[in-house]
């Protein structure tokens, strides 16, 4: 079980205390707690659902509860919401952003798109997940690090593609698939600080090591990856080999718990970030915004009944949008 560090306002509560406050209250409340991978250790351990973001939007459709408590980030929840229209769904922590996600508002897109319509291209918009509905409203496709191939796929090879917000991810796509894209210059404040001479030196220090990294992550560790995919893929990789591995791992640190969980057998280690003010090394590259769940947060917006998401005008442009890319077969054109 992981420790917690308290701040001067907060109280010790047990954790299997809470954890037996937030069963109860699951019942009571006909509620299912679902919780990305990025989350802490015990509060993956009390959900019902486990996953990526894809999982995750697509797990939140077949719960059966009125109710949904979702550990991640604002962005996820709204997903969650808005393939789930009649249910409460509830988010432990309001202000659990994304820096990915603000990187590109609605109000910016909406303007970028306008120029670019101005100048007579032809293209889609496809935004990663990590985007707020607003800007999900204004997209063609939705794509998550799971499902992103076959949605580039589905595009018309005759229309160019504007990539957001993820410039990293948007690159990545362009190489394996071959489609140029148009660019946003957004990154995740996580995948970004991982060290290059950190990683090179943990695999020379580390015979036989095996380097997964997220498709979040630069270029120059990309390049060095033995393995790039999102957390499942990391998942199902770890799981499909049978010899004890060491695998360094450059996605957010917690989504070792998962790893193990799936596959004892092998060793995991976390690749170190650097800090960009003074270039040294760290092992602080945990998301802030994942880490704002917490249990006593779960056990209170249950007992509360907040903070909730609740439906906006623009849900509805970005729910035709959702379901059409994540919920949909995938041999489902839209006007190609
Ligand atoms: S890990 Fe990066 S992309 Fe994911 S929620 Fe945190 S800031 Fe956003």
């Amino acid at each position: 079980m992981s420790m917690s560090v308290l701040s001067d306002r907060e109280v010790y509560e047990d954790p299997l205390d809470v954890m037996d406050e937030i069963d109860a209250l699951k019942q009571e409340h006909d509620a299912t707690i679902l919780a990305h991978y990025y989350v802490d250790g015990d509060i993956q351990d009390i959900a019902d659902f486990n996953g990526d973001s894809l999982k995750l939007a697509r797990d939140a459709t077949q719960a059966s509860s009125s109710t949904i408590v979702f550990c991640g980030v604002h962005f996820m929840a709204e997903s969650a919401k808005i393939l789930n229209p009649e249910k409460r769904v509830l988010l432990p922590d309001l202000l659990a952003g994304c820096s990915l996600a603000e990187s590109c508002t609605a109000d910016k897109l909406a303007e970028f798109q306008a120029r670019l319509h101005d100048e007579g291209r032809d293209f889609y918009t496809v935004a990663y997940i990590n985007t707020s509905a607003a800007v999900k409203s204004l997209c063609d496709w939705i794509v998550t690090s799971g499902n992103a191939r076959e949605i580039i796929d589905r595009v018309p090879e005759d229309r160019e593609i504007l990539f957001v917000p993820d410039q990293h991810l948007g690159r990545y796509l362009s190489q394996v698939t071959g489609r140029e894209m148009i660019l946003w210059p957004g990154a995740c404040m996580v995948h970004e600080i991982f060290s290059l001479q950190d990683l090179l030196r943990a695999k020379r220090r580390t015979a036989g090591s095996v380097v997964l990294a997220h498709p979040e992550c630069p270029q120059n560790i990309l390049e060095v990856a033995d393995v790039v995919g999102g957390t499942e893929l990391m998942r199902r990789h770890v799981m499909s080999v049978e010899q004890p591995t060491s695998f360094l791992v450059a996605t957010e640190p917690l989504m070792i718990h998962p790893l193990r969980k799936a596959a004892p057998r092998h060793e995991y280690i976390s690749v170190p970030g650097i800090m960009a003010s003074s270039g040294e090394t760290c092992a602080c590259n945990r998301c802030p915004h994942m880490a704002r769940n917490t249990l006593t947060k779960v056990r209170d917006c249950l007992k509360f009944g907040s903070p909730e998401i609740t439906w906006q005008p623009y849900f509805d442009q970005a729910q035709a949008v959702l379901q059409r890319s994540l919920l949909q077969p995938t041999s489902t054109k839209r006007d190609a």
